[in-house]
């Protein structure tokens, strides 16, 4: 009763998130070029193999920047939604893409996959919610303001991979052009630490057990104090940073009663990779 996830990388230089059990994965957005993807999943004794489809966000080049190549050559299902694929330059072998609707699973093997919509300035923007084993993981990034959704789905996850994008103050004082701060913060752009702290906070679920930080800004966080906000407020939540440069390690969620032994859960001991 448990997945296994991990952030390949998280932020505006490439987005790529591995969520699966023993037999089967998918990778939500594919912004690490082919190689580098190869590289970081080798790292962490994760199977290419085991992936069984590519879900794309929205269009911006640090979500989708490796999803041609990574499809063709593992000749994986791409879910893109017309809007994202008319947006930008994808090439895709014709059988690849397949397009999905908000709200309606679609079923990878024994894992589901939800989306639904979001506010951010790309052309039809969704978030996922990866189901399996009696577990819940979101992947919420690229989020200008929190919608009604977000926060049910939020309320839902086992754990979730959550942006926090920057600091209010250092953006304000930062070099940024005044046309770039108000696009970040507008409501269409990004979710800032103290956005995603009060979701976090006000929404989260008793079995919310992981929450891993994710795309945070180079110039306008700063990934101890981002930590440091959550970790004040946790409780038995772990919460990771997901970062710009590397991978996190494989984390097991489990949905396994706290009385069970939480313990198992953390990050996987060199004898669970065996099990991948
Ligand atoms: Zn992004
Ligand atoms: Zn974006």
């Amino acid at each position: 009763m448990s997945l296994f996830v991990t952030s390949l990388n998280s932020g505006s230089n490439g987005n790529c998130y591995y969520i699966g059990n023993h037999d089967e994965a998918v990778l939500i957005d594919a912004g690490l070029s082919c190689r580098e993807t190869e590289r970081r999943m080798k790292r962490l004794g994760l199977s290419m193999h085991k992936v069984k489809a590519i879900f794309i966000t929205h269009e911006h080049t640090d979500h989708i920047y490796g999803v041609s190549r990574l499809s063709k050559k593992y000749q994986l299902p791409v879910y893109i939604t017309e809007g994202t694929r008319n947006n930008h330059r994808l090439h895709f072998q014709q059988h690849l893409p397949v397009s999905f609707q908000p709200y309606k699973p679609i079923e990878v093997g024994s894992l589901t996959v939800t989306a639904f919509p979001k506010f951010h300035d790309a052309a039809d923007p969704h978030s996922f919610v990866v189901a399996g084993n009696g577990v819940q993981v979101g992947v919420f990034t690229d989020i200008g303001r929190p919608c009604e959704h977000l926060i049910a789905h939020f309320k839902q996850c086992d754990a979730a991979f959550l942006e926090s994008n920057y600091d209010e103050e250092m953006l304000e004082t930062g070099g940024y052009p005044q046309r770039l701060k108000d696009r970040i913060r507008g409501g269409s752009g990004h979710l800032s630490n103290t956005q995603a702290l009060a979701l976090f906070t006000r929404h989260r679920s008793a079995q919310l057990t992981h929450l891993f930080l994710s795309h945070l800004s180079a110039n306008n966080n700063c990934p101890r104090l981002a930590q440091d906000m959550f970790n004040a407020v946790a409780g038995k939540t772990e919460i990771i940073l997901a970062p710009r440069t590397q991978e996190t390690a494989v984390y097991h969620i489990t949905n396994a009663p706290i009385r069970l032994g939480r313990a198992v859960k953390s990050k996987v001991a060199e004898e669970q990779l065996s099990l991948f």
